[in-house]
């Protein structure tokens, strides 16, 4: 029998959530794993846990604190700051290996729970350099991890070629607009919903949204409907 079971790699941001809802439409049993490894904003944790909740989810937290002893960056070591990568460097947010690291262990978890497919929200479209969000890496992966566990997992990639404007697009499309808007952490300085709107995550992030609610302004623009206390006549 065809399995329908998938785990999603959840961090409570924008492209995680998306695609969690994402995987709910698709799959008969979905779980979320988030990682721990001591990044920058607890909050991050806590943040994806309430989402995990209200979407009815169940939601796995595992411990990576060796990769926060690895990898030092702006997103595990508070002293370093959030840059964005100039003249073909990596922005100082990179942290090495996560992805690869992330994936690996959210797909041994599949197969504890018997589910054949893992879910990530990485993008190479808007991505800011990071070579671990590449198509051609999750498919190296891919087929890396089948060997490993002599398997046949499938790692899914619903935003690898969406901007963000387009990653709105698809919230709204799921009937997650909102809680996308309101709930998830994308921004390097913890703060939710909008965020602080300065940091690179943020401005990429709130940019995409303008640019979404511009178009689809202009799609319900046309003849105006006649509306009555609220009440639209059709
Ligand atoms: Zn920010």
């Amino acid at each position: 029998m065809e399995n329908r079971r998938a785990v999603v790699v959840f961090s409570g941001g924008q492209d995680s959530t998306t695609c969690l809802v994402w995987a709910q439409r698709q799959f008969e049993r979905v779980e979320a794993v988030t990682f721990r490894y001591n990044q920058r904003h607890e909050e991050e944790v806590e943040c994806a846990r309430r989402i995990a909740d209200k979407l009815g989810v169940t939601h796995h937290v595992l411990d990576l604190n060796l990769l926060n002893q690895l990898a030092p960056s702006a997103l595990t070591r508070t002293e370093i700051e959030v840059t964005a990568g100039s003249n073909g460097e990596l922005p100082s947010t990179f942290v090495p290996g996560r992805n690869h690291i992330f994936l690996s262990f959210a797909t041994i978890l599949a197969r504890q729970l018997q589910a054949k497919h893992i879910v990530t929200g990485v993008c190479e479209t808007d991505f800011s350099g990071y070579p671990d969000c590449r198509d051609v890496f999750v498919k190296s992966l891919n087929v890396t991890l089948n060997l490993a566990m002599d398997d046949q997992f499938v790692i899914h990639t619903p935003l690898m070629w969406l901007d963000k404007k387009e990653t709105w697009a698809l919230a709204d499309q799921l009937g997650c607009f909102d809680l996308v808007r309101e709930e998830t952490m994308t921004c390097y300085n913890g703060i939710i919903g909008p965020g602080c709107g300065t940091c690179p995550a943020c401005k990429l992030r709130n940019r995409g949204l303008a640019e979404y609610l511009t178009e689809r302004e202009a799609k319900h623009e046309g003849p105006v409907t006649p509306s009555i206390d609220g009440i639209t006549f059709r």
